[in-house]
């Protein structure tokens, strides 16, 4: 198994996880770019939003509201915090498996670099 994603959800590769259910996991982002990063994703590889059909609509969904639920357990609910799906070169995605960020605790800039 190659994926590096992958391998965290098997265990394989160590990660500060936040959150697991069934069919999601969230951990820290090992390259921290706010007091808040972590990452939730599919344990199901899914290497880019351009893979993404009906059948995940509902994975997404959960995606989004975990993080906005980990933005509240860590009090950033309320200042605010950025959910991010990188997607292909343009967009910076260096690991290709889906993956949403999820950034708070400072502000942030709009528009993004
Ligand atoms: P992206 O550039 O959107 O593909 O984001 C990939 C993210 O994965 C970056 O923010 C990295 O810091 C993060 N990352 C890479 N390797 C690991 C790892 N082993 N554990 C946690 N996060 C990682
Ligand atoms: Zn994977």
């Amino acid at each position: 198994m190659s994926c590096l994603f992958c391998r965290i959800v098997a265990g394989e590769i160590p990660a500060r996880r936040v959150y697991e259910d069934d069919d999601l996991l969230a951990f820290e982002d090992i390259n921290p770019q706010a007091p808040l990063h972590v990452l939730v994703i599919p344990k199901a590889h899914v290497a880019t939003a351009n893979d993404l059909t009906e059948a995940h609509d509902a994975l997404v969904g959960r995606m989004v509201r975990r993080g906005a639920a980990i933005a509240r357990e860590r009090g950033v609910d309320g200042s605010g915090f950025r959910t991010v799906i990188n997607c292909n070169a343009h967009a910076g995605q260096t690991v290709f498996h889906l993956h949403v960020h999820v950034l708070g605790g400072r502000p942030m800039a709009w528009p993004p670099g």
